[in-house]
């Protein structure tokens, strides 16, 4: 069960947690997370998000230098990913037991997330057989903190002529989620690119057996692995 070094998630607010959560994520996909950014992305002023990060640099949560940006210690990054574990699971859970829509189960998620105890997580996990990704693709960190990482490409960055499986939405807004269920774009979905216009035209494919056309701007969204790579 919980082990020694797993944070215990309800000794920190709401506020922080998010905080610890919006480093993490950005950090996936930015060199370095500046306040402004993190601002932008928390919906908080940038004093608000200077002072909470001093706040947590003094607990040993965050690293805050001008020229690195704000980074994760350690010890921060662990209970980042605790948290998105619980989101991951939450929304994992809201799909196959309860039927929501995968458009539908990111804000649940996000209320829920903070409620969560590790022993709870823990049983849904157990519950779902301890899967290694939510309904859109990302992985679900393990109860250490374990990652499970996969090289996917772009479909947008697909030749005529190859094939592979959905593995993950780089955009899940809802509106883009239902667009993307209505072309049988589900993780999971077998793909084959049969043409693909120039300057940025539509791609033609075969999703499941079904020939459906999109967008290159959406096709950029759609992360796609080879099928022996699932
Ligand atoms: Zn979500």
């Amino acid at each position: 069960m919980t082990s020694e070094n797993r944070p215990n998630n309800t000794n920190y607010s709401e506020a922080i947690e998010d905080f610890l959560k919006t480093v993490y994520l950005l950090q996936q996909n930015h060199e370095r997370v500046q306040t402004s950014m993190l601002a932008d992305a928390l919906g908080i002023t940038a004093p608000s998000t200077t002072e909470m990060a001093k706040k947590l640099a003094k607990a040993n949560l965050v690293v805050h230098e001008p020229y690195r940006g704000i980074q994760l210690t350690p010890a921060g990054e662990r209970i980042a990913l605790e948290i998105i574990r619980h989101h991951r699971l939450l929304e994992l859970f809201l799909v196959e037991a309860l039927g929501y829509a995968w458009d539908e189960v990111h804000e649940e998620a996000e209320r829920m997330e903070h409620a969560v105890s590790e022993q709870l997580a823990d049983r849904i996990a157990e519950y779902l057989g301890n899967p290694r990704f939510d309904p859109h693709g990302d992985p679900i960190p393990g109860p250490e903190g374990d990652i499970f990482r996969r090289d996917l490409t772009p479909l947008s960055d697909w030749p005529p002529g190859t094939s592979g499986v959905v593995a993950r939405l780089s955009d899940q807004s809802p509106d883009m989620l239902r667009y993307l269920a209505e072309k049988g774009l589900r993780v999971g979905a077998t793909i084959e690119v049969v043409s693909c216009d120039p300057f940025e035209g539509p791609m033609t494919l075969v999703v499941n057996g079904c020939q459906q056309i999109i967008g290159q701007n959406v096709a950029c969204h759609v992360l796609v692995s080879q099928p022996n790579s699932v």
